[in-house]
C-alpha cells in the first residue's frame, strides 16, 4: 500500500491509480505466494513450509467394479469407518474403471504406476515386482505445489493373504490395511512414535490387534490440515 501512495502523489490522470490498485492487489496477492507462514508439520508431507494435502474433498477413488468381492467390502468398510470416527466425508468412492490393467501395463517399465490423473485402487496379484515383495501395499501419491492431484492404492495380492471378517493366522487384515493407506491418500506420513497410531509402519499379521480405530495424535494431525 505504501508503494501505491508514494507514486500515486505524482500521478496526473485518474485512470493511472486504479491500474495502480490492481497492481498493488496482485502484487500483495504474489507476496503472499512467497512468503506464506510456515505450518506445522502435524504428521503430513511439507512443500515449502506448507502441508502437502489435497485443495478439495471428497477425494473421487475409482474403483474396477470388476474387482473381488472382498476387496469391494473392504474398501468401503474402511471408508466408513474413517468418515464415521472423524466425522468428515474424505471419499466418494467411484466403481466402473479398470485402474488395473493401466497399472499392470505400466509396471513392465517402471516401479510406478501410469498417472492418469484419478486416484485408484488397484488389486495386484500377478505382476507385483521382485523388489517391493515384502510390501503389503504401497500408496503412490503425487503431488504439484503443496497440493496432491493423484494418489492411487496398490495392494499385493500376489504374496499375501488376506481378510475381513474371521481372522487368518497368516492372514492381513484388510480393512485395517485400507485404513491406513486411504491416510496416505489423505496426506499422512507414518506415524511411529505413536503405538495406537494406525500410520505405525507394521501391520501385525492375523489374530494379532487390528488396527481399526483412529488414535487421539490420527485425529489431531487429520484436524491440522482439513478441521
Ligand atoms: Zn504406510
Amino acid at each position: 500500500m505504501s508503494i501505491f501512495l508514494i507514486v500515486a502523489d505524482d500521478l496526473v490522470s485518474m485512470k493511472t491509480p486504479l491500474i495502480l490498485l490492481v497492481c498493488s492487489f496482485f502484487l500483495s496477492s504474489c507476496l503472499e505466494g512467497i512468503f506464506l507462514s510456515p505450518e506445522e508439520g502435524c504428521n503430513f508431507s511439507q512443500y515449502k513450509g506448507q502441508r502437502v494435502a489435497w485443495n478439495n474433498l471428497p477425494i473421487n477413488l475409482f474403483m474396477d467394479d470388476g474387482t473381488n468381492e472382498l476387496q469391494r467390502k473392504a474398501v468401503t468398510e474402511a471408508v466408513d469407518a474413517i468418515h464415521k470416527q472423524h466425522n468428515k466425508i474424505f471419499f466418494n468412492i467411484v466403481m466402473g474403471v479398470t485402474p488395473s490393467l493401466k497399472w499392470q501395463k505400466a509396471w513392465g517399465n517402471s516401479a510406478t504406476i501410469e498417472q492418469d490423473g484419478k486416484s485408484g485402487i488397484y488389486w495386484i496379484s500377478t505382476t507385483w515386482p521382485k523388489q517391493f515383495h515384502s510390501k503389503q501395499a504401497i500408496t503412490r501419491t503425487r503431488w504439484r505445489g503443496a497440493s496432491i492431484i493423484e494418489a492411487d492404492v496398490i495392494i499385493n495380492a500376489s504374496a499375501y493373504d488376506f481378510f475381513l471378517k474371521v481372522a487368518k493366522p497368516s492372514g492381513v487384515d484388510l480393512k485395517s490395511l485400507y485404513i491406513h493407506e486411504l491416510l496416505h491418500v489423505v496426506g499422512l506420513k507414518h506415524i511411529k512414535e505413536d503405538p495406537e497410531s494406525v500410520m505405525n509402519p507394521v501391520l501385525p499379521y492375523g489374530a494379532q490387534p487390528q488396527r481399526r480405530q483412529l488414535s487421539s495424535i490420527d485425529k489431531a494431525s487429520l484436524d491440522c490440515e482439513y478441521k
